[in-house]
């Protein structure tokens, strides 16, 4: 769990009651031996200075080039997309839903999750996603702009699953991890 700024608290909670307590990453060294990554929203430029004040750019990309799972969500999905990580091929626009919509809720279908009913989504200042490469997959859209997507082991979403009581993403993503390991 990426633990330079925003909501990575959240993101451990979830983790710790799917039975699948995280770490903290601060430093490059903290990389070592991981079966995944989560970018965290929050800030992304904040987040951005940090991972090159911690050196944690490489090492990020080198865990990605073995097949390592990441999740970035909201700010995390805006660094996976950036030319910084460069993590997964796509064009992402910040605060993208504008002053009206800054923030909102909203059911998603989310193909990959345990049971039938959709995913409660909580959208803060989201980015959306503007163009996607050939080898990136939409998971789920909001009025026609892509809010989720896949590419390899590199998963990115607009909204903020951790500050759901739903615990059916970080469910997901730890078996993403199991199966990366195995
Ligand atoms: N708007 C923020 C940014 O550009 C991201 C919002 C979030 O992570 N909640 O960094």
């Amino acid at each position: 769990m990426l633990a330079l700024q925003g909501g990575f608290a959240a993101h451990l909670k979830h983790l710790g009651s799917v039975g699948s307590p995280g770490v903290e990453i601060r430093t490059a060294r903290d990389l070592e031996g991981l079966d995944g990554v989560i970018l965290p929203g929050g800030e992304s430029t904040t987040i951005g200075m940090g991972l090159e004040r911690d050196d944690l750019v490489a090492g990020v990309k080198a865990l990605v080039g073995e097949g390592t799972p990441v999740l970035g969500t909201c700010a995390g999905m805006i660094l996976a997309g950036s030319g910084q990580l460069d993590l997964i091929d796509i064009d992402v626009r910040r605060n993208a839903f504008g002053r009206q919509l800054a923030s909102f809720e909203t059911d998603l279908a989310m193909p990959g999750l345990t049971g039938p009913e959709p995913f409660r989504a909580i959208f803060i200042r989201a980015p959306w996603i503007e163009r996607v490469g050939g080898d990136v997959e939409v998971i789920a859209e909001v009025e026609g702009h892509p809010v989720a997507a896949r590419s390899g082991p590199v998963t990115v979403l607009s909204f903020h699953p951790e500050l759901s009581t739903d615990d059916r993403v970080h469910m997901w993503f730890v078996e993403a991890c199991r199966q990366a390991r195995s």
